[in-house]
């Protein structure tokens, strides 16, 4: 058997709370939700990171996800009063299951969840620092 958890999940081999499915992705319920409603959209393939997914499955995984939040906010079961999307690709990222897999996690006024970085308010690069680090990534994106 796969040893991997959500590719038995997709196979019906392990239990999960499905909220969608598809011939691409899966979507279920976090078994330890940051808050009540979080969901994990996967690739129903077997792909380590988001980054390495076939293009028409990244863009149905980033589609469901966009659907579900809208879900999120607007039904009475869950009337979450915002939406954090968050992938985390690689063990330095925080990547804890080696299946690619997004979170959507709906938030909630006076939840306590922070996103906590100080980088966000402490550096300020300066503009040739900034220009000489997209000119490096746009290069090796193109
Ligand atoms: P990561 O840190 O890799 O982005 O997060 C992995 C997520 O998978 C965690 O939020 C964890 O609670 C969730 N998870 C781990 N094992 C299972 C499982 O067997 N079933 C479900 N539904 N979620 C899982
Ligand atoms: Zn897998």
């Amino acid at each position: 058997m796969n040893d991997c958890i959500f590719c038995q999940i997709v196979a019906g081999e392990a239990p999960a709370s499905f909220v969608h499915r598809d011939e691409l992705v899966s979507a279920f319920l976090d078994i330890r939700p940051v808050t009540p409603g979080h969901i994990l959209v996967i690739p129903d393939e077997h792909v380590v990171h988001t980054h390495d997914l076939p293009e028409a499955t990244g863009e149905r995984l980033f589609a469901v996800a966009r659907r579900l939040a809208q879900s999120l906010r607007r039904t009475d079961a869950v009337r979450a009063d915002g939406v954090n999307l968050f992938v985390a690709d690689g063990e330095a990222a925080g990547q804890e299951v080696f299946h690619a897999h997004l979170h959507v996690i709906p938030r909630y006024q006076g939840d306590g969840f922070v996103v906590d970085a100080s980088a966000w308010r402490d550096t300020q690069p300066t503009r040739e620092e900034l220009d000489e680090v997209a000119g490096r990534i746009a290069q090796s994106s193109a």
